[in-house]
């Protein structure tokens, strides 16, 4: 195994537990094939463990262990066996979850979601891709009652370290439709045609809290996906839930999910801003209104970007709640850290005039856990505000 040496002093955040080596980190750069197992070692001789090498990527390495040791099957499935008894502990009887969140689990560039029987794996470094086989055999290995996994690597970040997008199942049969539950609600998901890994966990426990929120509102779900705030406002009592999303297929799975849980949702197959632009003018009001905007950005770059893009999503959103209501809005990207999101929303709330008042304050499942030292891991900010009118 080659070793890799650091430059000096540029091992500071390895030292705080972080995961990644960046090219301009490194001493000299051995450039070996994508994928090569490296060992990693500062400049004063301290020793960071092994990971796997890429030739191109800004990031050169990926630690996997701190130790020296072998990435094969065994460790894979060692490492899903800790993560799924992390998952058990903290998430019981949840039959859809995020089994392996990548660096949170020490499994960099790896996601794999179960839903029921069907796990839907996201390989998102080369390292993690040419692993594939062993990543497969764990899965079946360490949860028997997995009997299918399927890829969904669809993801651009992919093309950062020369991956192609590729998607299809790896093991057994693919049922058109997977039914399972969350938060006692049944979902009918179409995992080959969703977005991402075909539905969207870490809002589990951000989705109950709305739910017990909305008895006796009117409320607007925008962004619905495949439904999940709308139905548990719905199940929670709401007067009436109407839910928007600009993709045809998600406003049908969202019709289906409805269905197959017997709740009156109206799906509105629209752009968001829109809407709420319409709304607005024409004087519509509701009483709960869920902002969950896909990323505005993904790149340090576009922070500019999605400063405006949340701004503005936020300030017509406020424009449409009824006196006293109640703003749930989400922001999924890692480049909004908590205080600028805070920030972004006082400004539009003053802006308006209006007295935000913070009543729950929530982030990503604890099946997404975070981990300290590597702030890329924590994403989800999920602010629920009332509008104070005296
Ligand atoms: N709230 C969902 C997840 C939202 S993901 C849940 O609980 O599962 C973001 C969603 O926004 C996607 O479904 C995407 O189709 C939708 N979307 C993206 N741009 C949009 C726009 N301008 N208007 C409405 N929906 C949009």
């Amino acid at each position: 195994m080659t070793t890799i040496q650091l430059r000096s002093k540029s091992d500071g955040r390895l030292r705080a537990g972080h995961l990644w080596v960046f090219r301009d980190e490194l001493a000299n750069d051995p450039a070996l094939p994508a994928a090569s197992l490296v060992t990693v070692v500062a400049a004063d001789g301290t020793s960071y463990g092994t990971g796997f090498y890429h030739p191109t990527s800004r990031i050169a390495v990926r630690l996997l262990a701190t130790h020296a040791t072998t990435i094969d099957t065994e460790f894979v499935a060692d490492r899903l066996r800790n993560a799924v008894a992390l998952r058990n502990r903290l998430l019981p009887n949840e039959p859809m979850r995020r089994l392996m969140f990548g660096e949170s689990d020490l499994m960099s560039g790896l996601i794999i979601d179960q839903f029921g029987p069907v796990a839907v794996i996201q390989m998102l470094s080369a390292g993690m891709d040419a692993l594939r086989h062993a990543i497969v055999e764990a899965i079946t290995t360490v949860v028997p009652s997995i009997t299918c996994v399927i890829e969904k690597n669809t993801a651009r970040v992919r093309l950062l370290e020369g991956l192609e997008q590729r998607e299809g199942v790896l093991t057994g049969m693919l049922p058109e439709i997977v039914e399972s539950t969350e938060n006692g609600l049944t979902y009918m998901l179409d995992l080959a045609g969703g977005q991402k890994t075909g539905y969207f966990l870490d809002q589990k426990l951000n989705r109950r809290v709305v739910g017990a929120l909305s008895s006796g509102k009117s409320v607007l779900d925008c962004f619905c996906n495949v439904g999940g705030f709308a139905l548990n406002a719905a199940a929670g009592g709401a007067a009436n839930v109407t839910a928007v999303d600009s993709s045809a297929v998600a406003i049908d799975a969202a019709r289906r999910n409805a269905k197959a849980n017997n709740l009156d949702v109206a799906l509105v197959h629209a752009n968001a801003f829109d809407m709420l632009r319409e709304a607005s003018h024409g004087g519509q009001r509701y009483d709960l209104i869920v902002l969950d905007p896909p990323s505005f950005a993904k790149t340090r770059s576009a922070v500019d970007r999605a400063r405006a893009g949340y701004g503005e999503l936020n300030r017509i959103a406020l424009k449409c709640l009824s006196p006293g209501g109640t703003l749930v809005t989400a922001s999924c990207t890692q480049v909004v850290p908590e205080p600028m999101f805070f920030d972004i929303l006082y400004t539009e709330a003053a802006r308006l005039r209006k007295r935000l008042r913070l009543l729950h304050r929530g982030s990503q499942a604890p099946d997404h856990p975070i981990l300290l030292g590597m702030p890329e891991t924590q994403y989800l900010k999920f602010l629920v505000f009332d509008v104070v009118d005296d």
